[in-house]
């Protein structure tokens, strides 16, 4: 069935309408948008992550979407034209999207949204980033004059949550976070003015999704700027860092480059120009993070032990079956992700080689992800007192950085990381990329297995976005179901099957954002999907253009576990992990 409507771009124009011609069910923003009328929204997201709920997309509570209705039987009503969706009774209906009225109640409505922001520009954690709200509020009349400011009592922000640093008076009650949300963890408490936002830190993995879509900064990571500028200007340190695979995709966005530019030697020239002492490219780390969880693939597939294996180098993921599915958690591979084998191997074998005591060593790094700060915390991730990863900083805090710096990253010129701990192959690039890990294993395990090097190193069939994606992997004379999940929302059917003993897969890969990490809590702002894809096929051009595309070739990981001896190589790549036991509440 369709409907068809006729849309009125603007009452006071006369030449300004268009017929439209839709399946029934269709929203009045769908018949719009194909219709090519402007309808504004606020509240609305684009689109929702792949294999998760259908439109709409939003909450109905900004307002700005409002537009009038008149029925074939002359009926006028003001609707939302984001939630409101046509069926045969709207057949033949007029819709005016603009109008003199319309603007005005646009108006009001982008008023009570202002009212409910602090609007402090000057000290927003948003900085240069593009603030949407006020790209929005500009289009508008707004009449403030006429309210008591501020409208709200100021808030101190909450600083409860390990992670995100949560300006309650900054909120404008969007509930574009509430959708985000893979684990219903945010809430809204109160009504009316009173409403307020509250994230249930017993439920929050840290994943950092709802600081993406926030439009007003009301939810932001907590910033580790201050801490590293103090090491940095420290005499007595030595400050490292080192830069996660998706980061060099994405950071040339807030310097007007398309997503998925890699910017790699820019950054370590930049780096150095920031005052770090050493460069380290966390590619080296994910290759060894690969031949470690290759190794152990292997070993379980030998010995038939908590197969499936899983993957763990998201750490919002390893909180997430920490706290949901702790039954499970023997099948998480024991390798720690490669930002800590990075912090743990540069304290205790790199500063040794390079004669520096480690206790010296400040390890920043840069990471596309909330959750790796909550990582960087975690307390297995020391020896004692002496952290793996002392800061962590999102790609939207360096580029603060950055900018405060004067540095136009483009303009840079290009250098390469410091030596002993950087050499990574294009299966360590791809690890920023949704499959990149399990893809990246493949390579490895089939040589270890047949003893021969895959002879096609791109395993297209575990590719692409579909929200759970599943392959068949011819291994020698045997083959193995693997898997490849992102998205928090698409994990549970996949768990559910290997809690009842009815999964079929030996290997699977998850990662708790849309995307993988190119699509992490700490990129630039934005849910789209399309950019997300244009950094992926960043990484994977790189990888294809690598001279090494296999992470058991990488020389400096060779070496490295060579020198460490199993148990020391052990006791700093590996970790258990465990239920959850909520500090707030105690209970699991
Ligand atoms: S960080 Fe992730 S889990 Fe926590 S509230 Fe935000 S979206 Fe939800
Ligand atoms: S925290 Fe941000 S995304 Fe969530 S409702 Fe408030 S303004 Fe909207
Ligand atoms: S997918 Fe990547 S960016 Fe997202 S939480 Fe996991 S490790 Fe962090």
């Amino acid at each position: 069935m369709t409907v068809t409507v006729s849309l009125v771009r603007d009452d006071r124009v006369r030449t300004g309408r268009v017929t439209v011609t839709v399946p029934e069910n269709s929203t009045i923003k769908q018949a719009a948008d194909l219709g090519g009328v402007d309808c504004p929204t606020f509240c609305a997201l684009p689109e929702m992550p792949p294999g998760s709920a259908e439109p709409p997309y939003t909450s109905g509570s900004c307002g700005l979407c409002t537009v009038d209705l008149q029925l074939a039987c002359g009926r006028t009503s003001s609707v939302c034209a984001c939630r409101y969706r046509l069926t045969s009774a709207e057949d033949g209906a007029v819709i005016t999207v603009h109008s003199a009225r319309l603007d005005s109640t646009r108006d009001a409505n982008a008023t009570l949204l202002a009212l409910r922001h602090r609007a402090s520009c000057i000290t927003c954690p948003l900085g240069s980033e593009p603030c949407e709200l006020r790209t929005m509020l500009a289009g508008h009349d707004l009449g403030l004059e006429r309210y008591p400011h501020p409208y709200l009592a100021p808030e101190p922000p909450d600083v409860s949550n390990p992670v995100l640093d949560v300006q309650r008076d900054n909120c404008v009650l969007c509930r574009r976070c509430e959708r985000i949300c893979p684990v219903g963890a945010i809430q809204f408490v109160g009504r009316g003015r009173d409403t307020s936002l509250l994230i249930d830190p017993d439920r929050c993995v840290s994943c950092g999704q709802c600081t993406q879509v926030c439009p007003a900064a009301a939810i932001v990571e907590r910033p580790a700027i201050r801490q590293v500028r103090e090491a940095l200007a420290d005499p007595d340190t030595v400050v490292t860092v080192q830069v996660a695979p998706a980061v060099r995709v994405a950071v040339g966005e807030a310097f007007g480059l398309a997503p998925g530019t890699n910017l790699i030697g820019h950054l370590c020239g930049a780096l150095r120009r920031l005052g770090f002492d050493a460069v380290f490219d966390t590619d080296f780390a994910a290759d060894l993070t690969i031949v470690e969880e290759a190794a152990e693939l292997v070993d379980r597939l030998g010995t038939g032990h908590a197969l499936p294996m899983i993957t763990s180098c998201c750490p919002a993921w390893i909180r997430y079956v920490e706290t949901f599915w702790p039954d499970l958690l023997p099948h998480l591979s024991t390798c720690k992700s490669p930002q800590q084998m990075l912090g743990a191997v540069t304290k205790n074998w790199w500063a040794q080689q390079v004669g520096i005591d480690p206790d010296r060593v400040v390890n920043v790094a840069v990471m596309p992800c909330t959750a790796k700060k909550l990582e960087a915390r975690r307390e297995e991730m020391a020896d004692g007192p002496r952290r793996h990863v002392d800061h962590v900083l999102t790609t939207r805090e360096l580029i603060r950085m950055l900018k405060a710096s004067g540095l136009h990253l483009p303009d840079v010129p290009e250098e390469t990381p410091t030596p002993m701990l950087s050499e990574g192959s294009g299966a360590g690039t791809i690890f920023g990329a949704t499959g990149g890990v399990l893809e990246a294993a493949v390579r490895t395990v089939h040589t270890l297995v047949t003893g021969t090097e895959l002879a096609d190193p791109d395993v297209h069939a575990v590719r692409g976005t579909a929200g759970v994606r599943a392959a068949t992997i011819g291994l020698g004379g045997r083959t193995v179901e693997v898997a490849v999940v992102h998205g928090l929302h698409n994990v549970p059917p996949v768990l559910q099957q290997i809690r009842e003993g009815s999964s079929p897969y030996a290997f699977i890969e998850v990662m708790a954002c849309p995307g993988g990490c190119v699509g992490g809590g700490g990129q630039p702002h934005g849910f789209d999907m399309a950019v997300r894809r244009q950094r992926a096929e960043g990484l994977f051009s790189t990888d294809a253009a690598s001279p090494s595309r296999r992470s058991h070739e990488n020389k400096e990981v060779a070496t490295l576990r060579a020198a460490l001896g199993d148990d020391e190589r052990h006791r700093l790549l590996h970790t258990r992990y465990r239920a959850t036991v909520t500090p707030h509440t105690g209970r699991l």
